[in-house]
Parts: C-alpha cells; sequence; structure tokens
C-alpha cells in the first residue's frame, strides 16, 4: 500500500503547505496507475526487506547505511535479493549493511564537482529536479538541509530509493514520483538542483522557467546538464540519437544556456565546472550490465559518440533570482 499520508503531514506545518491544494489528487492517481505494471513486483520484493538496525548512517562523505556485522544469519541474503530484483542501479554507489551496491554511475563524482561552488544547504529547503534514485538528495541532507525533496517520474528510481531509505527513514528526505510538470510554482525553496534533465527536455527554456519558479527570492539554482564548446549561438539539436539516447533534445553551449537563463531573468549566472565524461563515471557494473559510455563513444576516437557528435561534456552553472 503506497500512501504519502506521513509527507503530507509534514509540509502541512510548513512552507510547502499550499503544495497540499495539488499534490494528494495527482499522486492518488498516480498510485492507482502504478497498482498495474512493473511497480507492482517493485513493491513485492521491497516488502520483503528485512527490518534492521543499522549501526552507522554516512551521508556526508558517501551513502553507507550499517554494516554486515549488524545482520542476522540470511538477512544479507535476503537484502541481496531485494537489490537484484530492482536492477538496473544507475544512479549511486550506495553500501548498505557491507553490500556494495556499484553503479552505472559515480554520482558521488558529480557532487564532488558541483559542492565546493554552492551555497551552503544547511537550513535550506532544496529540491532536486530529476533526482534519479536519490544519490544526491542523500547528500544533500548530509550537508544539513532543513528539508530535501526529489521528484522524478521513474517508477523505478521511486522503487530504489525507498529500498535506500528504508534502512534510514529520515523524515527529511522524500522523493516523490512526479515530473516538473505536475509542480504548482511554489516559490519557496531556497536551493533547486537539476542535473542531467535539461537535455530531456523539448522546451528547454520552458524548463527553466518552471524551475525558476519554484525558488524563493534570492534562492540559488544549480544547473547540471551537457554542453559542447561554442559561442552564444551554438546549440546541438541531433538529428536522431546523441549518444544512443533517443530523448535528447538542445545541446547548447555554456554561452548559449547562459543567454537563456539570463533572458529569463536569472542573475549571477556563473560556470564553475566543466568536466568530460569519463569511462571512471560511467560504466558497466554488476548491478548494471546494459551498455554504457564505453558502447556509446566512437570506438576508435574517444572523443565523438558513436553518431560523431562530440563525447559528453558537461557543465555546472549556478545562478540566483
Ligand atoms: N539527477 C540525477 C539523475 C539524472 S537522469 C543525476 O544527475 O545523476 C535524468 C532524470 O530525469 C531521469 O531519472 C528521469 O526520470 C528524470 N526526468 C525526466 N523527465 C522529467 C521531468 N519532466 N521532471 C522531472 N524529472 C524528469
Amino acid at each position: 500500500m503506497i500512501n504519502f499520508n506521513a509527507f503530507y503531514a509534514q509540509i502541512a506545518t510548513n512552507r510547502l503547505a499550499p503544495w497540499l491544494d495539488t499534490l494528494p489528487a495527482q499522486l492518488a492517481l498516480w498510485a492507482k496507475q502504478a497498482l498495474h505494471g512493473d511497480f507492482k513486483q517493485w513493491q513485492k520484493a521491497l516488502a520483503q526487506l528485512p527490518e534492521t538496525t543499522p549501526s552507522n548512517l554516512n551521508i556526508k562523505d558517501s551513502v553507507t547505511f550499517g554494516c554486515s556485522d549488524d545482520l542476522a544469519p540470511g538477512q544479507m541474503q535476503r537484502i541481496q535479493y531485494v537489490f537484484e530484483q530492482l536492477k538496473p542501479w544507475r544512479k549511486g554507489p550506495f553500501s548498505i549493511h557491507g553490500i556494495e551496491l556499484d553503479t552505472e554511475w559515480r554520482s558521488d563524482f558529480k557532487w564532488q564537482r558541483i559542492l565546493p561552488h554552492i551555497a551552503p544547504l544547511k537550513h535550506r529547503y532544496v529540491l532536486d529536479v530529476g533526482c534519479g534514485s536519490g544519490y544526491h538528495l542523500w547528500r544533500m541532507l548530509g550537508e544539513e538541509a532543513e528539508f530535501v525533496v526529489g521528484i522524478d517520474p521513474s517508477q523505478l528510481f521511486y522503487a530504489q530509493f525507498n529500498a535506500i531509505k528504508h534502512f534510514n527513514p529520515d523524515p527529511k528526505i522524500n522523493l516523490l514520483p512526479i515530473g516538473i510538470d505536475d509542480m504548482p510554482a511554489l516559490q519557496q525553496f531556497d536551493t533547486v538542483f537539476s542535473m542531467g534533465v535539461l537535455y530531456h527536455r523539448r522546451s528547454p527554456l520552458d524548463f527553466l522557467q518552471q524551475l525558476k519558479q519554484q525558488l524563493r527570492p534570492g534562492g540559488e539554482l544549480v544547473l547540471e546538464t551537457l554542453v559542447i564548446e561554442g559561442d552564444e549561438n551554438t546549440v546541438l539539436v541531433p538529428t536522431d540519437r546523441y549518444a544512443k539516447m533517443r530523448n535528447v533534445w538542445f545541446i547548447p553551449s555554456c554561452a548559449a544556456l547562459t543567454l537563456w537563463l539570463e533572458r529569463l531573468g536569472f542573475k549571477n549566472v556563473k560556470l564553475v565546472d566543466i568536466n568530460q565524461t569519463t569511462l571512471e563515471e560511467q560504466r558497466k557494473t554488476a548491478w548494471m550490465d546494459n551498455e554504457s559510455l564505453i558502447d556509446f563513444l566512437d570506438p576508435n576516437d574517444h572523443s565523438k559518440t558513436i553518431e560523431g557528435y562530440p563525447a559528453p561534456l558537461r557543465a555546472v552553472i549556478t545562478a540566483n533570482i
């Protein structure tokens, strides 16, 4: 039985209370639809996770809950079995009672690139749009954010987040299985992150506007996305796929992206990091045995994708409203 009552009870008494006007109806519909399809199987798997008492909860330098010594005989196999049911694991890594969930992405690398450049998260209300399995949500909480909300419409990511949260059910961290289009303009978050989502949007300027509408005056946007080299009029629109992804629409240059943000009224737009994605950061692992970056690049020239476009280059931009 999925219900979000604990979340509603919390926001009823905090600054996200206006969200109660729309969210319960949307999630009730979501829960009804989730009864069909794969999610039902994942729910069944989640119900098999044993109750444990992790001896350590680290979210400051990694996401590590407990060690193998905390477990009774057989419990590790059960946890391992449940995690296997939730494959592929793309975003992480997580260490749960000694089980190392080595995910396709070293999402911790991205966090290390971003953290030095953002306003300290302590006491802040934080939203992560397109949060995946919620790896970065934990790291945001590790920076002592007051309240952390992630949204991501993927049901598998939602199930994976719940599998991890089972071992540390902290009420300050929540993932909602909705997309940005489902959100009213709350204007209540101190920091809004969106990492790895912009190029999946068919209307990137509208998307940036939607992110802006979640921020409080003075709040900070932290945007991470694919970029290409070029001036303010350079934007790549792939003719078909980009790095085998069908759903890539706009890859701007940093200058073009800065212009977009400024046109939308963002201030202090700063490019704080630029990074070529490496084969250490994105690769096949025991927990994700599909194709990965190595298969998306030209085998003879890793500076190009298999389609001949520039290989993935990612920028982090911060801005205020
Ligand atoms: N932020 C994570 C995950 C990026 S993957 C990271 O940087 O590692 C991109 C995610 O965006 C996917 O999980 C996808 O489900 C999500 N997404 C796609 N459309 C979205 C939308 N309309 N609103 C919110 N998230 C969306």
